[in-house]
């Protein structure tokens, strides 16, 4: 590592745990940002600043006006340029080390998976569930850790998963039938909650990449941002989540244990 890595870094190459190791493991680590949106934003800005080695972006959005009250990582003179353009040009100033890789495209069930086996970790950062469980099923099948957040009005929620045979994963905490979409074009969002979950998903990148701490694989976070008030679940896996069984029979693993379905208590 040069000096002027050294000095960029410094400041969390002196945390114990993280030190020279944890700064090579994160910078030879690249992640995949499903969406450059309110919790997109904040998500590519910390993992660049922190020196992540490669970093994918896919949106297929362009910067609307309405878009910058949360999704910091764009500008006003940038409204009208696709985001993932937008998102590089802010991300090549931040840290210019970083390999910004950005895909102006719609994932579907064909892209996913060729994106997510290309990465170590993917960042779900989009706005539907359908992206989500597309998203979830592709990190299941590749084995790779994924790390969910999602925010609307003044509430919040994120969470982890190991992409490991077994579950739990995302679609055994919301089971596919049924799933409607809230968003914050209709409901609205206060933006700095948008940035509280997206700082986590950001911590947990990290941590998992670098091998730092203990992630919040299996737990999810719910924050009622009005009163202030975090609540901890654990998550169970679904004995009929049909991705986990999938995942489990692909990876000739365990199959998911028989516990109750959703969420666990607190
Ligand atoms: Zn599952």
């Amino acid at each position: 590592m040069i000096d002027e890595q050294l000095l960029r870094y410094s400041r969390q190459i002196l945390l114990p745990d993280f030190g020279i190791t944890g700064q090579e493991r994160l910078r030879a680590a690249s992640a995949l940002v499903v969406g450059v949106g309110g919790l997109g934003s904040p998500v590519a800005m910390y993992l660049a600043a922190a020196g992540i080695g490669r970093l994918v972006l896919i949106d297929a959005d362009t910067v609307d006006l309405s878009n910058l009250q949360r999704q910091i990582i764009h500008s006003s003179a940038r409204i009208g340029h696709p985001k993932v353009a937008s998102a590089r040009d802010a991300l090549a100033a931040l840290n210019p080390e970083v390999d910004v890789v950005a895909r102006r495209e719609h994932l579907d069930e064909q892209t996913l998976p060729e994106a997510v086996a290309d990465v170590d970790l993917v960042l779900d950062c989009c706005d539907n569930f359908t992206t989500r469980f597309a998203v979830n099923a592709a990190c299941m099948a590749a084995g790779v850790p994924l790390v969910s957040g999602a925010v609307i009005r003044l509430e919040g929620q994120v969470t982890a998963f190991p992409g490991r045979p077994g579950g739990p994963c995302y679609q055994c905490l919301y089971p596919r039938e049924g799933a409607l979409d809230e968003t914050c074009t209709a409901n609205g969002v206060l933006a700095p909650v948008v940035g509280i979950i997206g700082c986590i998903q950001a911590t947990e990148a990290i941590k998992i990449l670098a091998g730092l701490g203990d992630p919040l694989f299996g737990r999810l976070l719910l924050l009622d941002a009005a009163l202030m008030h975090w609540r901890e679940v654990r998550l169970r896996t679904d004995p009929d989540c049909p991705i986990c069984s999938a995942a489990a029979h692909q990876h000739g693993g365990a199959a998911c244990k028989t516990a109750p379905a959703g969420l666990g208590a607190d």
